[in-house]
């Protein structure tokens, strides 16, 4: 069984607001709910494109009734550190290499942020991928939040108290391999013809998108050897690159 889920990174108040509603109509279209990364405090120029929108909160608040999943995605997206952590799918982080009090900071602040302004967040995904064992720590002890969208596997898993869901690709691949695809767009960034692609391929695969309600509603085992060595191949060949 293959299903896919879409994983929408860096909404905040300044985001490209036109792009991000095309998207969010095409998926409303097709009657898909995605993961909303919402980032608290933004800082990263890079992620900020448009004057900031005062209804932002009031615009991510109505998409979470509609039935999206919100996630905590860092706290200001800056990343300061060089570090990988244990997912390096890139050598920076706003998370990975920092102390726990600095983590459990960000974490508190981040989560204060959303939950003030009305949103309910049950998942975490950092900038960049990167995270390590304390930024779990920080999330366990200053948030009720127990989901990581941001792994390599074919199948989500538990562990350490976690459930830790995939994120394998940046765009749509018609896979073949059964499994759990998560893949993640960054709206702001998408150009007409990227935009036009999403919609064509969420309307030749309707019946095969999930939404990540229907991941941690059920129970899920510890990682399977074969998403093991996955993970360990799939940062071999990175590091190879
Ligand atoms: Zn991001």
């Amino acid at each position: 069984m293959t299903r896919y889920f879409v994983r929408l990174d860096d909404a905040c108040p300044s985001m490209r607001h036109e792009r991000w509603q095309r998207v969010l109509d095409s998926l409303d279209r097709h009657g898909v709910h995605p993961m909303i990364g919402v980032i608290p405090s933004n800082q990263d120029p890079v992620t900020m494109t448009s004057p900031a929108d005062p209804a932002f909160w009031d615009k991510v608040r109505a998409r979470e009734e509609m039935g999206d999943s919100i996630a905590l995605h860092g706290f200001n997206h800056c990343c300061d550190s060089e570090s990988g952590g244990i997912n390096p799918v890139h050598q920076r982080s706003e998370f990975a290499g920092l102390t726990l009090d600095e983590q459990k900071t960000k974490i508190r602040e981040g989560f204060r942020i959303l939950t003030d302004n009305g949103l309910h967040p049950e998942f975490f995904f950092a900038p960049s991928h990167t995270f390590d064992a304390t930024t779990l720590t920080a999330l366990r002890e200053e948030t009720p939040i127990r989901n990581v969208c941001d792994t390599v596997a074919l199948r989500p898993y538990t562990r350490d108290g976690f459930l830790f869901i995939p994120q394998q690709m940046g765009r749509f691949r018609n896979v073949k391999v059964p499994g759990y695809w998560v893949v993640c767009y960054h709206p702001t960034f998408m150009t007409d013809a990227e935009i036009e692609a999403f919609d064509a391929f969420l309307s030749s695969h309707r019946g095969q998108f999930g939404d990540f309600s229907e991941l941690t509603g059920r129970t899920w085992k510890s990682k399977s050897p074969r998403d093991r060595l996955l993970q360990r191949m799939y940062f071999i060949i990175r590091k190879l690159r």
